[in-house]
């Protein structure tokens, strides 16, 4: 197999004309690497405050991550409120939730806005224990929560088994702010969006190198080269490879996403366990969309880039978890299977910003498993900055500078 599997969420939004960039111009002002999520915001939001935008995709637009997850859309940290606390403190954890709530509102807004058709819905986020330790961790999240002012409900073991349909879980923890969407029309929406903004989305052209031109910028690519005064790297799980002193802290880890037939109705809310290694959650039509278990692979998906490969292990595992939890989804056909490149960090949180000792250049990248509501304003973020506008919203957490030659 060379090319991905076809995801759910890819095969079944329905027939895309992607908007017609023309040729390859010479220079732009921006040149945007990468047409997921981060890379089309990038382009929507240079595009709208003036500057001549070209963005370059190596595959099809939204061919990433973007158009490859598990479509929740969670706010806060991607690790546990505790654990991010305990890392880098409560001014820290308080600007990160702060930030991704403001991102939830604004893909809210924009859905609104466009009267986009991607099925976002804020039906809740139910993070649920198998264990002791996690419930332990649900208490230190909920009291933290807590003095954030953010909303959290704990459930009880009884009120999982009623809200769930299992008996499986110990307890568990609800955030109702979080919710659900059909990730690759969203994706496009912002692209045409973008492109009715100016931007000009080249797919199938990839960036091979960027270099310093005088007081410009030499994109290579597959297509020919091309200068520019800002290069926005948005290219996630593959960014590494154009920045190589980031290949320790931009690290590719594979995931795993199955989908299901239809189902009768279990739940409207996202469903989490295993301390987020597995999620899950039912669409509108039954089928349930059910992601992880890269923890029986014998890399845990680790330090690879190739979506074209799924692991036997964590396909069987994968397979065998609805049955094994709910006694109504015993004997459900699963209709696809496909992986996806996502971008570990060492601290779990992107970088958003600047990148240090590479004038003109930017990143907004390393989601670490998280990143539809973060990339959607983190894209426009990083394109504030590279045209020197002053930024919308910024998190100290997120920037690039704490991983400068001198932290390596
Ligand atoms: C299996 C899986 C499940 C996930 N589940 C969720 C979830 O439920 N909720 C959530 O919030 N997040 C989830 N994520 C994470 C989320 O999908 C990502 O954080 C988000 O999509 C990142 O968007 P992006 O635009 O930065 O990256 P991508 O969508 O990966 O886009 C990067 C693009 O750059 C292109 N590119 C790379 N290098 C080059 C180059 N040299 N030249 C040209 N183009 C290049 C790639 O082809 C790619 O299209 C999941 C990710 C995966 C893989």
């Amino acid at each position: 197999m060379t090319e991905p599997a076809a995801s759910f969420w890819l095969d079944r939004a329905g027939s895309w004309q992607p908007p017609d960039p023309g040729v390859l111009p010479a220079r732009a002002d921006v040149v945007v690497i990468g047409g997921g999520m981060t890379g089309l915001r990038a382009a929507q939001r240079a595009a709208v405050l003036g500057a001549h935008v070209v963005l370059l995709e190596q595959r099809a637009l939204v061919g990433g991550a973007t158009g490859r997850n598990g479509g929740h859309v969670v706010a806060g940290p991607a690790d546990s409120t505790a654990e991010t606390v305990r890392l880098l403190g409560m001014a820290a954890a308080r600007e990160i939730w702060d930030f991704t709530l403001h991102t939830v509102n604004a893909m809210r807004e924009f859905v609104a806005a466009e009267g986009v058709e991607c099925d976002l819905r804020f039906a809740g986020t139910a993070h649920l224990a198998f264990v002791e330790k996690e419930l332990a961790g649900f208490e230190a999240d909920a009291a933290l929560l807590q003095t954030l002012g953010i909303a959290a409900q704990p459930w009880s073991r009884a009120e999982c088994a009623t809200r769930t349909h299992s008996d499986a879980f110990i307890g568990g923890l609800f955030y109702p702010h979080g919710g659900q969407l059909w990730p690759a029309k969203l994706a496009r929406a912002v692209a045409a969006a973008a492109a009715r903004a100016g931007a000009r989305l080249h797919s199938g052209v990839q960036v091979h190198a960027v270099t310093a031109d005088g007081a410009m910028l030499q994109v290579q690519t597959s297509a020919g080269a091309l200068q520019a005064r800002a290069v926005i790297h948005a290219s996630n799980g593959w960014a590494r490879r154009l920045l190589p002193e980031l290949h320790n802290v931009l690290v590719p880890v594979i995931g795993q996403v199955l989908a299901t037939a239809p189902a009768a109705h279990m739940w409207d809310f996202g469903l989490v366990a295993n301390d987020g290694y597995e999620y899950w959650r039912q669409l509108p039509d039954g089928r349930i969309v059910l992601g992880g278990m890269r923890w029986r692979s014998a890399t845990m998906g680790r330090d690879c880039d190739d979506d074209t490969q799924l692991d036997a292990e964590t396909s069987a595992a994968l397979r065998a978890f609805l049955p094994a939890h709910f006694a109504a989804l015993a004997a459900l056909a699963v209709e696809y299977e496909w992986s996806g490149v996502m971008c570990y960090t060492p601290d779990a949180q992107p970088l958003v910003g600047a990148l240090p000792g590479r004038p003109g250049e930017y990143i907004a990248a390393g989601y670490t498993g998280h990143g539809m509501p973060l990339a959607f304003m983190a894209g426009c973020c990083v394109a504030e900055l590279a045209l020197g506008a002053p930024p919308t919203i910024t998190a100290n957490a997120f920037s690039p500078k704490r991983f400068d030659s001198t932290t390596l």
